[in-house]
């Protein structure tokens, strides 16, 4: 066959969560048949929230349209305050003023926004929606049990006990990744002593900016809240405690009343309010994971959560999937431009190239992000909190400190290009 006519590369993606869909609209770009095989049903409507930042927010605006259609909330303000007992107090604020039509942000304001509140049902349906129109096969209810490496392709093995052959495999599957467990066995996840509590509620009246993010340093708990649609805040509060299960299952209505008489429903500035307000909570206890030495076997690679997943305290999982993204389409055009079917030495250096780039710098914002749990929103004795109160304050004093700390975590992906 002439190369003009050859077949085209399949690529099986595991999982449609929030890196599947969007690596599938790349490297159907690119030229490769992307198929994405799901375990749930299409549109399920689990977890509550994502905040997108200024590093995923440049990758999704690599898909042309995409960025306009997000259905979220351009946060222009942040707010920390203290609710220390006899201590309750403003540490800080931020306002950056943009133009709330997402289709007018400029590269400049997506560095000095706070970020974009998204419902995750609203963002995984706008993913899915894109994917599909792009023409990419997507097929729920199919979960993946396991891998198996051939030559020049991977077979791979459904719960049903069907299978299907791709040239090449990229697991987008999450935490309980079973592509990860094909490749390297099963690990024990540890449970880090944190559980948060989460929730959707109205905005509190007491509120003068609506569209902001909020802080709230307690003594042995921490709440964040943002907007993430008209008048709709989502909001967790992180505290140590006894064992809880990984869950992202919303509680019922008696559990919910009963977690309204928390006592987070005493603290001030709204934070009560939006407590005793929430028409869904979900609970549940954050894992670690031992960190993995490699991303790759042969034609199988890891991408996302699967790949490096995090404690949710410096809300950068899924931006930092999304760079993941970025990388990888990036170097399996560097070394396989034509998208013709790649021998496994090919593919062998594009992993290699993504992961000696990404593996470090995930690396280095999980064991942050355990950090940011544990010295900063979680910490026990007042002296302890005020010191920490302090410090927040002379950070956002000067907001220049407060976002070059930010950006820490936010900046990427583009290294001098900004197209893939
Ligand atoms: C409490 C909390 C708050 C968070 N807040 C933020 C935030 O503010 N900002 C942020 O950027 N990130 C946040 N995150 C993290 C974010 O949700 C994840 O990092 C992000 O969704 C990762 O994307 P992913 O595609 O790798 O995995 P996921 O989005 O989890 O997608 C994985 C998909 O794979 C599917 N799947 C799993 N196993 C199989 C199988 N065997 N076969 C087929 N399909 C399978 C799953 O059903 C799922 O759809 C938070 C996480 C938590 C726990």
């Amino acid at each position: 066959m002439a190369s003009s006519e050859r077949a085209p590369t399949k690529v099986i993606i595991v999982g449609c969560g929030v890196a599947g869909p969007v690596l599938a609209c790349f490297l159907k770009s690119k030229g490769y048949t992307p198929v994405v095989y799901e375990r749930i049903v299409r549109d399920s409507d689990g977890g509550l929230s994502l905040m997108l930042q200024a590093n995923g927010l440049r990758v999704l605006a690599l898909i042309p349209g995409l960025l306009d259609q997000l259905p979220g909330v351009v946060e222009d303000h942040m707010e920390f305050c203290s609710t220390v007992p006899g201590h309750e107090d403003q540490l800080g604020e931020y306002t950056y003023i943009t133009s709330s039509d997402t289709a007018k942000l400029t590269m400049e304001d997506l560095n000095n926004i706070p970020g974009m509140g998204i419902r995750r049902y609203d963002f995984l349906h706008l993913l899915s929606e894109t994917a599909l129109q792009a023409g990419v096969e997507i097929h729920y209810e199919r979960k993946v049990v396991d891998v198996h490496q051939h030559a020049d392709s991977v077979e791979v093995k459904f719960e049903d006990g069907t299978t299907d052959t791709a040239s090449f495999v990229v697991g987008c599957d999450g935490i309980h990744s079973n592509t990860r467990v094909s490749l390297f066995g099963r690990e024990e996840a540890s449970y880090t002593g944190l559980t948060q509590l989460g929730g959707f509620s109205p905005a509190p009246k007491s509120w003068k900016h609506k569209n902001s993010m909020f802080n709230y340093f307690g003594e042995e708990s921490h709440m964040i809240s943002y907007q993430v649609g008209p008048n709709l805040n989502s909001w967790a509060i992180t505290r140590r405690e006894a064992e809880h299960k990984e869950t992202w299952r919303a509680v019922d209505d008696s559990m919910l009343q009963e977690l309204k008489k928390d006592p987070v429903s005493e603290w001030s500035f709204g934070a009560g309010e939006l407590l005793q307000t929430a028409h869904k909570m979900i609970k549940y206890g954050l894992y670690d994971r031992p960190e993995l030495k490699t991303w790759y076997k042969g034609r199988v690679v890891l991408l996302g959560d699967a790949a490096h997943p995090t404690s949710p305290h410096l809300g950068q999982g899924a931006n930092q999937a999304l760079e993941d993204i970025y990388h990888l389409v990036r170097v399996l055009m560097k070394y396989n431009p034509s998208a013709e079917d790649p021998s496994t030495e090919v593919l062998k250096n594009a992993f290699e190239e993504y992961e000696g780039i990404r593996l470090p710098r995930t690396s280095a914002l999980v064991k942050q992000a355990r950090q940011v749990g544990d010295k900063m929103r979680v910490i026990s004795g007042v002296d302890a909190c005020l010191a920490r109160d302090e410090s927040v304050r002379a950070t956002w004093a000067n907001p220049e400190i407060g976002l070059r700390n930010l950006a820490r975590a936010r900046t990427g992906p583009f290294e001098g290009e900004s197209e893939i």
